[in-house]
């Protein structure tokens, strides 16, 4: 996962866009495909948005490991390829929940806020009637 960085003419559509606000902005987070923007990724707790930050930059940190060959044949020669690979797999795994939940606070919070328009909306036309 890259964070802050932008994002422009790479035709990316943010994940947690809907209909009304499929073109927000080209500052954001990506995630192997998927992208969300940043005034999405806003909309996120810190705690849920740190997580998701430290799990990327791990997975980044193991996936790098792999693509040294030097560290990669170290790592085989002395019998620890199993661990490496385990390592890796928890890092994916988590960075994915981590992602998942990021994305359902933000999907939450904008369920939100359309509904209490929609509840200021309908005391506002209540109280006009
Ligand atoms: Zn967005």
């Amino acid at each position: 996962m890259r964070s802050d960085e932008r994002y422009r003419d790479a035709g990316l559509k943010c994940a947690v866009g809907t209909r009304s606000h499929m073109i927000c902005c080209s500052h954001g987070m990506m995630n192997g495909s998927e992208f969300v923007c940043e005034r999405h990724l806003e909309m996120a707790s810190a705690s849920s948005l740190n997580r998701a930050r430290q799990t990327g930059a791990r997975l980044q940190f193991i996936r790098a490991c792999w693509s040294d060959d030097d560290y990669y044949e170290r790592v085989v020669a002395s019998g620890r390829y199993l661990k490496l690979c385990e390592a890796l797999r928890w890092a994916e795994d988590s960075d994915e929940e981590a992602w998942t939940r990021m994305k359902r606070e933000i999907l939450k919070q904008q369920r939100r806020e359309v509904a209490q328009r929609a509840a200021e909306d309908a005391m506002q036309s209540k109280a006009r009637a």
